[in-house]
Order: C-alpha cells, then sequence, then structure tokens
C-alpha cells in the first residue's frame, strides 16, 4: 500500500482518489489482514464479494435481514428466491438447521466441505431474509481456503453464516474471477480476490428435507457420487418441487444469443461459412480450426472450470451469436450440459 506522506492527499485529486479505490476495493484474499477488513465489513452488516471453489459469492451476514436485502438489491433478484448460506463447518450449520441428520447428515459427512448444498428444515427464526421466509434452508461448506478464513475470522467477530448467491446480476453468467465481479458491480463492490474458482459451476443443491432426496441443480459431483453417499436413490423433482432460480429453465445466460447443437449439425453448418467472420463465436469438442472457433476440451472437468469465463469472453467480443457443441449425455457431464441449456433456453 502505498504511503501518502508527501504530495497532496488522495482525496484531493479525483483522478487518484479512484485510483485509490480501484486498489482498495480489491482485496488479496492470500493476506491475513485483508481477510480481516472483508470480515469487518461483513460483520458490520456489508456486501463483500468471495471467493469459492464454485464461483464467486456476493456475501452478507445470513442473520441480518437488512445485509440480505442488500444482497436482493444489488443483484436485482426477487426477494422470493432464497440464497444459500455458508457455513465454516457443522456446527456453524447447526445454527441454521432445525435437525442436521439422515440424507443431510450423510452427504455432510460424505462431501463438506465441498460442493455440496443441502436443504434442509430451518431453526425458527434464524435467517428469514436470506431464506426467504420458507421452512426449509439450504446450507453449504465452501472448501476454498480464502472463503474458509474468512468464515474464520466471521466467526471470531460472532457471525456463524454468510448468505452468498452468486456475484453476479440476477439471470447472468456467474463470476469465476474476481474481474468478473468487477465487471458486474464496479469498483465500488470490495472483492476478496482468491483467484480463478477451480470447479467453475454452481453446487450440487440437494433436498434433503422430503420424504425422498431431491437433486435440485446437479453440479460437478456426479449423481451416482452422491447416491453412494446416501445409500439410495435420488427421487425425481415433483411438481411440488420449490421454485427457485436455478430451477428456473432459463439463467446462466449471456447477453449473445447461444444455441446447443450436436455435433454433426454444428460441422455442416461451420462448412458453409467463411474462413473469417464476425458477429458469431463457436465452443466445440470437433469442429475444424477457424479464428473464431474454440476448442472446447474432452474432459468435463476442465470445461465446468472455463465455461463462464468462455460466455463472458464471447460477450465481450460483442458477438451475437454463441454454438455451442452439445457435450456428451453421460453423468459427468450432467452438471455442464444443465447449465448450457438453462444459457440457451429463451
Ligand atoms: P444461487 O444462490 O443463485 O446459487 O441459488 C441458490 C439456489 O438454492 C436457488 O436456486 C434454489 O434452487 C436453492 N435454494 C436455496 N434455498 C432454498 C430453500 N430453502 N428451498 C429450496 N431451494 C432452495
Ligand atoms: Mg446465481
Amino acid at each position: 500500500m502505498p504511503h501518502e506522506r508527501d504530495g497532496p492527499l488522495p482525496s484531493a485529486n479525483p483522478a487518484a482518489r479512484r485510483a485509490k479505490g480501484r486498489l482498495v476495493n480489491l482485496l488479496d484474499g492470500r493476506r491475513a489482514e485483508d481477510v480481516d477488513r472483508a470480515a469487518r465489513q461483513l460483520a458490520d452488516g456489508g456486501l463483500v464479494a468471495m471467493p469459492t471453489e464454485t464461483v464467486y459469492g456476493l456475501a452478507a451476514r445470513a442473520d441480518d435481514d437488512r445485509a440480505v436485502a442488500a444482497i436482493y438489491a444489488a443483484k436485482g433478484r426477487p426477494a422470493d428466491h432464497p440464497l444459500i448460506v455458508h457455513v465454516l463447518d457443522r456446527s456453524g450449520a447447526e445454527h441454521f438447521a432445525d435437525a442436521l441428520g439422515g440424507d443431510a447428515g450423510r452427504l455432510i459427512d460424505a462431501f463438506w466441505p465441498g460442493p455440496v448444498t443441502v436443504i434442509v428444515r430451518r431453526a425458527a427464526g434464524q435467517a428469514d431474509a436470506a431464506a426467504a421466509r420458507l421452512g426449509t434452508i439450504a446450507l453449504r461448506c465452501p472448501a476454498h481456503p480464502v472463503a474458509r478464513a474468512l468464515l474464520t475470522r466471521c466467526r471470531e467477530l460472532g457471525v456463524e453464516g454468510l448468505a452468498a448467491p452468486s456475484a453476479n446480476r440476477f439471470g447472468g453468467v456467474s463470476p469465476t474471477t474476481a474481474g468478473h465481479v468487477r465487471a458486474e458491480f464496479g469498483e465500488s463492490m470490495l472483492v476478496l480476490d482468491g483467484g480463478a474458482c477451480e470447479l467453475g459451476i454452481e453446487s450440487s443443491i440437494v433436498d434433503c428435507s422430503r420424504d425422498a432426496p431431491v437433486l435440485l441443480r446437479p453440479g460437478v459431483l456426479t449423481r451416482d457420487r452422491l447416491e453412494d453417499a446416501l445409500g439410495r436413490a435420488l427421487a425425481e423433482p415433483g411438481d411440488d418441487a420449490t421454485a427457485a432460480p436455478g430451477t428456473l429453465d432459463s439463467h446462466y445466460a449471456p447477453a449473445a444469443t447461444l444455441r446447443l447443437m450436436a455435433g454433426e449439425q454444428l460441422r455442416q453448418a461451420i462448412a458453409m461459412l467463411p474462413p473469417s467472420m464476425s458477429g458469431l463465436a463457436v465452443y466445440s469438442r470437433t469442429a475444424p480450426r477457424r479464428p473464431w472457433v474454440r476448442p472446447m476440451p474432452d474432459d468435463a472437468r476442465a470445461v465446468a472450470h472455463e465455461l463462464y469465463a468462455v460466455l463472458r469472453e464471447f460477450d465481450a467480443r460483442g458477438v451475437k451469436l454463441i454454438w455451442v457443441e452439445q457435450p456428451p449425455d453421460t453423468a459427468e457431464w450432467e452438471g455442464v450440459n444443465d447449465r448450457l441449456q438453462r444459457a440457451a433456453a429463451p
């Protein structure tokens, strides 16, 4: 941090003040004093964008309905769409849950800290706004070391849970770098930088509040790994499944129109096009090399990791149309396929 003993105070000079603002609101998650500053802002009821292993979250203390209201306002998210509350460990979760046995307990034992969110009955009066006043609450324990450092410091300051949806405007593409968050909310938002998110798509959400567990949103962990841990099959979502943003048909969408195409159809369409093109970007495993074709990795985890950055890059380039080759319809691609289908929905 530069010292200001000599020369004018930054506040005397708007450009210097802006430059300082850029620096001051971008915190380094590896530095204990930066984590402390973020934790204090959260404890005071403010917002902080934080890294997790899935995507960046826009966090507020879960026990403060006014702080949580600021998340909904910043995102433009409807207030009846509940948020995931992030906790340091099982004892943090017990604060918000009525009970954590059964299916939820098994998933917690198997996967926490990690990219699995459990929905359980909510402890009366806890995190009302974060849970959109439902009788249930979504809980997750992130594995990212910076998220854990932040939650540890928050606990020391008396904060047990952070409500944190993805740090983007409602319906858009989730951020996987600190730069993405800044592109969404500008330089006034306090961002704790933890590097690029390792997994890159949102957590699996399992509703454990019913008779049978239901996968509400697939993530990177495959269905069979969840079922192994549960010791039984996941049930299909019934008609009574809670309507919520992650389960809307259209979500996670770039500004450009995204079309999902089978490999054969995509290659035929590309064969008709000139080698140099503007307005179109293609993301494909099998298409021939062109300047406007971005190769898609063969591995589902590698695609999940880069997917949102790729979509943001296409948008930044100003393309109007994105063609994506449909990945295989297999278990390890379920999370990526789910996000692509929602991004392609009208
Ligand atoms: P996001 O915070 O955008 O990753 O989305 C959180 C998701 O968690 C929502 O899309 C809901 O599907 C789900 N969710 C959160 N809280 C609840 C709840 N109490 N009951 C059912 N689903 C929930
Ligand atoms: Mg989101």
